[in-house]
């Protein structure tokens, strides 16, 4: 910072210019009849999401991620889904395991 004290008027300036910039962005969303509430509950509804490698316009929450991906990958590039024949299966194996518990009730 300067002696002469030029530091402290661009901060005063550039806080000037962000006020103005506040309030112009305030009417705009006033004339549009949006309030700022309404962005920062939308904005929230897109944080930690990441946007799909293979379709741009998928916006994933970050915790399905790796799921999304394989399904993704499966559809639009025509590769295997191993995961749902994983699924399949531990069906077939959870299945097989209730009819073994009917099957040992009953006998
Ligand atoms: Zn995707």
């Amino acid at each position: 910072m300067s002696i002469d004290g030029s530091g402290n008027n661009h901060l005063k300036e550039f806080r000037k210019r962000l006020d103005n910039y506040d309030a112009t962005i305030s009417n705009l969303l006033l004339e549009l009849g949006i309030t700022k509430d309404t962005i920062e509950k939308k904005c929230k509804r897109f944080q930690n999401r990441i946007v799909c490698p293979i379709k741009q316009g998928h916006l994933i929450p970050e915790a399905s991620f790796g799921r999304h991906f394989k399904s993704c990958t499966a559809k639009y590039l025509d590769v295997p889904l191993q995961t749902t024949q994983v699924r399949r299966r531990r069906k077939k194996t959870k299945e097989s395991i209730k009819e073994k518990k009917t099957i040992e009730k009953f006998s």
